[in-house]
């Protein structure tokens, strides 16, 4: 509150006091009575410094001020949903950033797509000579592991794989080498199986009587850049 002295010379003099103690700045000898004490930010009672709280000294917020010790009780509750929707918008800026990485990522990969010659699979699919599902089979009997070539051939079984695989829990080795050592498959039938699994799209079509030589020479001419004439 703000008290009113009338001085000798009829000059007046104010006096500034915490509404919630006795403090009061004529007691201050530095302010000499007239320097103003602070208000609330909220309700304008003057507040000393024993009577005053400053929000916004994280960095959570922009709006920065000092309350009396009632506002401040008031304000927990807003203060706490305040500090709840700041969090809420961190982490909606932090998915917002995210998706936007996620772009980037997916820019990079199509710009990089456009710069590597045309994978054969795209050609073979654009000159006619397979469909598409022709292609993801192939791609797929690509990515077979030795132990399904060596099932699909009858030159393990089932039972012999998963003993094997067993077996490579507790050593590592290369499941090759253990089922040489188990004593189910021969040299033969493991060179056979890498031989077969490292066929080239072109060969498994070819095999599989989908593509014919001409034809895969063809696109592997257009995959060059170079006049297939
Ligand atoms: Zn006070
Ligand atoms: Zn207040």
């Amino acid at each position: 509150m703000i008290k009113e002295h009338y001085n000798a010379d009829s000059s007046v003099t104010l006096e500034y006091c915490c509404d919630f103690c006795d403090y009061s700045t004529m007691d201050n000898k530095e302010s000499s009575g007239m320097k103003p004490l602070m208000e609330c930010h909220a309700c304008g009672r003057h507040i000393c410094s024993g009577h005053r709280k400053f929000y916004g000294e994280t960095w959570l917020t922009s709006h920065r001020g000092m309350y009396c010790l009632g506002c401040w009780a008031i304000g927990k509750r807003y203060r706490d949903q305040m500090i709840s929707v700041q969090h809420e918008a961190w982490e909606k800026e932090n998915d917002l950033r995210l998706a936007w990485h996620r772009g980037g990522r997916e820019e990079k990969r199509r710009q990089l797509a456009k710069l590597r010659k045309p994978k054969l699979g795209q050609i073979l699919i654009s000159e006619g000579y397979i469909k598409e599902e022709e292609l993801e089979a192939a791609l797929s009997e690509q990515m077979i592991t030795i132990g399904q070539v060596l099932i699909q051939a009858g030159r393990i079984t089932v039972i012999e794989l998963q003993e094997a695989l067993d077996y490579q829990q507790k050593v590592s080795k290369q499941l090759g080498a253990i089922l040489k050592e188990l004593g189910h498959s021969t040299p033969e039938d493991i060179d056979w199986a890498l031989n077969r699994m490292a066929r080239k799209l072109g060969e498994i079509l070819m095999e599989q009587e989908i593509l014919s030589d001409d034809e895969l020479r063809h696109a592997a001419v257009l995959q060059r850049g170079e006049s297939s004439e």
